[in-house]
């Protein structure tokens, strides 16, 4: 019996499932950020977490709109990180827009990389049109 052959061959089954997890979207936790989930005149941030794809790290969540879901939400979201200094804060926004009556529609942003640890990172929903910087 070889058993640097059957070792070889456990070491081929491992390598797969690592990298078949990489092609599905996995939670990622982000050590040390704090995500605030900010409530507005139009929403409230109902969910938002770091997660991962082959293409990097993302940042996915879901509106609760203030309102009876009569009308379609529409707008966007607003993401502000701010640095572990407290200092410099670096604004995104990503476009949203939810059908009335209809199971809420996740949003998306994408990150090159997760905030360093003591980041914050504050997520809000804005009902007007879509903007350069940090508008609440
Ligand atoms: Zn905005």
């Amino acid at each position: 019996m070889d058993i640097s052959l059957g070792l070889r061959s456990l070491l081929f089954v491992g390598g797969f499932v690592i990298s078949s997890c990489a092609l599905i979207d996995t939670y990622v936790d982000a050590p040390g950020v704090d995500i605030e989930r900010i409530a507005t005149t139009t929403g409230s941030i109902a969910s938002a977490s770091f997660m991962e794809d082959r293409y990097g790290f993302y940042l996915r969540g879901s509106v609760r709109p203030r309102s009876i879901n009569k009308i379609p939400l529409s707008g966007h979201i607003d993401i502000a990180i701010t640095g572990p200094d407290g200092a410099s804060t670096k604004c995104m926004t990503t476009r949203h827009r939810n059908p009335p009556r209809k199971v809420r529609r996740p949003f998306f942003v994408r990150f090159e990389k997760l905030p360093e640890p003591g980041s914050v990172v504050r997520v809000w929903h804005h009902g007007g049109a879509i903007h350069n910087g940090c508008v609440t």
